[in-house]
């Protein structure tokens, strides 16, 4: 397995420290894929095996939670919303964080640091605590006092950062240069991506062996969006579903770069796990929703917190930031009637308790 830059192609080994290539490039993972395309008997994302990074057997069995293997659940009927809220530490940021841990344990890593805006940061604290790797994490101060407390719980350091999500990234690449530690960064490490592309893999053969018409796709730093668009490059598909980008529009910068508009100020907003104003992947996410035709959605704060209720009120309890995903639909299928036949399906990202609290 080596490091490819997306930019000059330089080719790294993938026991390097770096996070990115020395011409600032973002790195892409290559191994060898297995020829074997079938499923195993596994009930998690180890399920497509044959389409993840090698990890030897022990190493997975020891710190695999059984992981994915998500329900779909109907929200219409034409739409379903995936249970990401099921997983082991209430996130879909679970399928990512176990492919980083078993890439530290791989070559070695004793110590780790991460930033994130919440669930990145609780999923790696998790999976590298099932590997008896020390981490650090960096989190906005105004995080959710609900998520800090489960990062903490699951004993890694948090250090909470004043000032808007960028200043967390900036703290933890200082603390990561200073220390020598390994950079767990779901933003950068693109082995991330090789497990939130199982989150496709698992629709696919929920929905027999069919992708839906409409694949709606939160997006902050956009880990789920590219595992999605390596999942539909790795399934050669030849009609893709339409790709709707959802993104806060307190906090949209992908979406105005996307339809051209000029800049705007930013603000935080109820969808905290999607308010990336600066997202390091911007023009790789840029590019592949160009690809496949996609279209973005900007949901407002009032349209979040009724698509919440509206999805409670369902038994459907989940954290704010995916409300958007449910507004993101209401908005589409309200601006383009027609859709409302087609099949949906949208990701029910995280867990209600992780923003209880903040709902009034
Ligand atoms: C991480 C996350 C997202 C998507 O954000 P990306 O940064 O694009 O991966 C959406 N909803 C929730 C709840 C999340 O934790
Ligand atoms: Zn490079």
């Amino acid at each position: 397995m080596v490091y490819r830059c997306s930019i000059c192609n330089t080719v790294y080994p993938s026991d390097t420290y770096a996070y990115r290539c020395e011409c600032g490039g973002l790195f892409d993972v290559e191994y060898e894929h297995s020829t074997d395309l079938s499923v195993s008997e596994s009930w998690s994302l180890w399920r497509y095996r044959s389409v993840l990074p090698p990890f030897p057997d022990e190493l997975v069995d020891a710190i695999s939670m059984g992981e994915g293997a998500t329900p779909l659940m109907a929200l219409g009927a034409t739409v379903k919303g995936k249970g990401e809220y099921y997983m082991p530490t209430l996130s879909f940021k679970d399928r990512g964080a176990v492919m980083l841990a078993l890439h530290m344990a791989s070559i070695g890593v004793k110590r780790c640091a991460i930033d994130s805006s919440g669930n990145g940061a609780t999923a790696v604290a998790a999976y590298s605590a099932r590997a008896g790797i020390a981490c650090d994490v960096f989190v906005p101060a105004h995080t959710s006092e609900k998520k800090v407390a489960q990062i903490e719980a699951y004993g890694a350091k948090v250090h909470l950062i004043e000032g808007p999500r960028e200043a967390s990234g900036a703290a933890v690449k200082a603390f990561v240069e200073e220390h020598g530690v390994y950079y767990a960064s779901h933003i950068y490490n693109p082995l991330f991506f090789e497990g939130t592309k199982t989150y496709l893999f698992e629709i696919r053969e929920q929905m027999g062996g069919n992708l839906p018409d409409i694949l709606l796709i939160p997006v902050g730093n956009g880990t789920l969006l590219t595992g999605v668009a390596l999942a539909l490059g790795e399934m050669a598909i030849s009609s893709p579903p339409l790709l709707v980008a959802v993104q806060a529009s307190a906090c949209a910068p992908l979406a105005a770069a996307f339809n051209e508009r000029g800049a705007s100020h930013w603000t935080t907003t109820l969808a905290e796990g999607i308010a990336i104003a600066e997202p390091a992947r911007m023009h790789l996410l840029l590019s592949l929703m160009r690809e496949f035709n996609g279209i973005f959605v900007e949901v407002n704060e009032s349209e979040i917190r009724q698509a919440h209720e509206e999805l409670a009120h369902r038994g459907v309890f989940i954290e704010l930031t995916s409300a958007a995903n449910w507004a993101g639909y209401v908005k589409l299928i309200r601006e383009n009637p027609q859709l409302k036949e087609k099949t949906a399906v949208l990701p029910l990202c995280g867990a209600g308790l992780k923003s209880l609290g903040s709902f009034s």
